[in-house]
């Protein structure tokens, strides 16, 4: 028997059937972008985020120069806000863009244009998801990443502002305008998935246990995930950063099929809180091992993640600009490594 394709491995392994696939699978629904692939493509950032061509050339060399296998747009978390109003600092080519000035007042001030996927940046991706398609698509799978309800609504208002409202504000009205960023990131997944995407990532990364409580995980962003997963007919990856050990008891309530988690939380623990309800993703961490390690420590930590049953091996945050291609790589070389026997 040959070897699986590394989309059909990708998919078995994001809906936690890591069993059928011949070997986990190794593609970065985060961030795939660094220096190292900026120089070697001429698609540096801050243009690349901006330019169709440098966009396509940058997402590509996820493969060409690293050997993920399978690619991911965007590069940056502002598409949203951008669409929405705020002004972005463009960061510089070790610097991804940021929000700088908040779209809105108040919760009640908030209103999402009818044909907001047409606006800003959103067709520049969907055009270069169509393209990836139509050159790699057969064999690599796509990932379409949107920013998640908590953090672009942090984008929107102003994280302070808003995480007081979390607690001063009737809970019902957060979770109504969360709720209405949540169907601005359907129509950008459904969107996404018409021209070619195979995976969805949801990255929110401020809706971290850092300043929020297990229960509003439970109460307020359960029932908002819930809702983007009945409506989007792929598989589904949440990124939440820093320590979700907390949310492991209702993360399988969202729905969506695989828990991206950063170092702090226990891998092996994951698993056994999760069991078969939803796949584990992650565990080479960004900081320690891909960016100031050796592709040594590299392969280490993959080896332990595989050993304590992450079902994708992906770097464990968004991976540092500066990361070294000699440690990128050497994530996927153990991940090719280790076929089951
Ligand atoms: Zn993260």
């Amino acid at each position: 028997m040959g070897e699986m394709t590394p989309k059909k491995r990708a998919l078995l392994c994001l809906t936690g059937n890591k069993k059928k696939a011949d070997r986990v699978s190794c593609f970065d629904v985060l961030t795939t972008a660094t220096v190292d692939q900026m120089m070697a493509v001429n698609a540096p950032f801050p243009e690349a985020n901006r330019d169709p061509e440098l966009c396509f050339r940058l997402a590509a060399a996820a493969w060409e120069i690293i050997g993920l296998e399978g690619f991911k747009l965007p590069f940056d978390l502002c598409i949203e806000a951008e669409a929405l109003g705020c002004k972005l600092n463009w960061g510089r080519i070790d610097r991804q863009p940021s929000v700088e000035t908040h779209a809105f007042n108040d919760l009640k001030d908030l209103k999402i244009p009818e044909n907001i996927i047409e606006k800003g940046r959103f067709p520049l991706k969907h055009g270069v998801e169509e393209r990836l398609r139509r050159v790699y698509g057969d064999y690599l799978p796509i990932a379409n990443q949107v920013t998640g309800p908590f953090t672009v609504a942090g984008h929107i208002f102003g994280i302070e502002k808003f995480l007081i409202w979390t607690k001063k504000r009737p809970l019902e009205e957060i979770k109504e305008a969360l709720m209405l960023i949540a169907d601005m990131n359907v129509a950008d997944c459904k969107e996404a998935l018409r021209r070619g995407a195979d995976v969805i990532c949801i990255a929110d990364p401020s809706a971290t246990s850092d300043i929020l409580s297990p229960q509003f995980f439970r109460d307020v962003m359960v029932p908002v995930y819930q809702s983007m997963a009945k409506r989007l007919g792929a598989p589904i990856v949440l990124h939440i950063c820093g320590n979700a050990t907390s949310y492991l008891p209702y993360v399988a309530d969202t729905g969506f099929d695989a828990f991206s988690v950063d170092t702090q939380v226990n891998i092996a623990f994951a698993k056994q809180v999760l069991g078969d309800k939803m796949a584990v993703v992650g565990g080479v961490p960004t900081i320690s091992a891909l960016l100031f390690g050796t592709p040594q420590v590299v392969k280490k930590a993959a080896v332990d993640a595989i050993a304590m049953g992450v079902d994708a091996l992906m770097p464990s945050c968004g991976i540092p600009p500066r990361t070294p291609t000699e440690n990128f790589k050497a994530m996927v070389e153990a991940a090719r490594c280790m076929v089951y026997v």
